[in-house]
């Protein structure tokens, strides 16, 4: 029985070879600044979130550093039972400072907590209305909630406000969705989700993984709309992109955090995370909050490539983010720009189906991209440009 179940598993593996579906694992083996070694070479990253360079920053390491010494390693057991510090709250007054929300807790990733606040914000008799091109981990978080799930398309507020309008529902309903679209790098229509929430009465979970630190002068995608708060929005954010560290976070009432606590399984039944990636994440966010050179030169960077994208005029979505995606019909068509940007020491690997529809190359822009960086970028743009098109 169990070779036969290897065999499958091998025949499956061989399949997704022939279908160029095929994913392995990239190791570096040094990192400096925006660039990296793989297998000895050298190259420039254009595939990461470290929108800032924060990971890398010098007070942003001393905090993790300083935190070992004070508080060793690993939490050493749930939050629940000690395994925090008092690192933890410090993070997480910082966090809802960061949002203008009451409170804030702080989860072990992003994907722990969509998969685990989803669950418990909705109950049976709630209707979940999400976008159809969420991030997994929500819609992971909504599989595993025992509330209906309506799938509306692509922020399209006609499509979810005709939805939201025909569904009756015993319990309450909640609109989730991405702010900045993690593979299109377009931003969702925040204000009018906002007014149809509000009119439906109805909550609205946002996941802000990609535009904390990066849109609204670092606050998020809220502020960015320059919109009020209020109770009925959640806002969950993450620590591993823009932060450049580790773990993620949800803002909203004091009375919702508080249950979040009680309830969310990911939370509960899971050890905190390690002291020193909770201070260095209390670094990241005092610079995000007292320093806007980065995020001025983030954007500076980004509108270069977008400007160099349009003038020679490269097939991308609608983006409005430093998440850059190059489209292409195959997925040949797409590794074989791939081979391009590396033969210039370029990393900015293919993302391919089942995670995409259309095949692509999502280049990601970072404050730590020096000109020289982005100039190379742009040259192997002009590179692609001149490739013979086959037929
Ligand atoms: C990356 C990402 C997550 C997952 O966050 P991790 O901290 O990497 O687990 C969740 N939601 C969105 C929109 C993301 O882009």
């Amino acid at each position: 029985m169990s070779e036969k179940f290897f065999e499958f598993l091998e025949e499956k593996l061989r399949r997704l070879k022939e279908q160029n579906l095929y994913r392995s694992l990239k190791d570096v083996n040094s990192r400096d600044g925006m660039e990296i070694t793989i297998n000895g070479k050298k190259y420039i990253n254009f595939s990461s979130n470290d929108y800032l360079g924060l990971s890398q920053h010098p007070l942003v390491k001393e905090a993790a550093m300083q935190a070992i010494k004070i508080f060793g390693c690993g939490g050493g057991a749930s939050r629940l039972l000690a395994g925090g510090t008092v690192l933890n709250k410090e993070l997480e007054k910082l966090l809802a400072q960061l949002k203008g929300t009451e409170s804030s807790i702080v989860l072990n990733s992003g994907y722990t907590a969509n998969t685990s606040l989803i669950p418990v914000l909705a109950e049976e008799e709630d209707i979940i209305f999400s976008d159809e091109l969420n991030h997994a981990s929500i819609i992971d978080g909504i599989r595993l909630s025992k509330a209906k799930k309506i799938i509306y398309k692509h922020a399209d507020i006609d499509d979810l406000s005709q939805k939201i309008k025909e569904t009756s529902c015993k319990g309450k309903k909640i609109v989730i969705t991405d702010t900045v679209f993690s593979m299109d790098g377009d931003i969702a229509p925040l204000k009018e989700l906002y007014e149809i929430c509000k009119f439906e009465d109805a909550i609205l979970y946002i996941d802000d993984a990609h535009g904390t630190g990066v849109l609204g002068q670092g606050q998020g995608a809220w502020k960015h709309f320059n919109l009020p708060q209020e109770n009925f929005v959640v806002q969950m954010g993450t620590l591993s992109k823009s932060v450049g560290c580790f773990g993620a976070f949800v803002c909203g009432t004091n009375s919702l955090i508080d249950w979040f606590i009680n309830s969310a399984r990911g939370f509960i039944f899971s050890t905190a995370l390690p002291p020193s990636v909770i201070a260095s994440a209390i670094a990241s966010i005092k610079i995000i909050i007292e320093d806007k050179t980065l995020i001025d030169t983030l954007w500076h960077n980004t509108e270069k490539v977008i400007e160099a994208i349009k003038i020679l005029g490269l097939k991308t979505t609608n983006t409005q983010t430093p998440i850059i995606p190059l489209l292409f019909e195959s997925i040949e068509d797409a590794m074989n720009a791939s081979k391009i940007f590396n033969s210039l020491g370029i990393y900015a690997p293919v993302i391919r189906p089942p995670t995409v529809k259309i095949p692509r190359i999502r280049i990601t822009i970072s404050a730590a991209h020096t000109h020289e960086n982005i100039e190379r970028l742009i040259e192997a743009f002009n590179l692609l440009c001149q490739q013979p098109r086959r037929a």
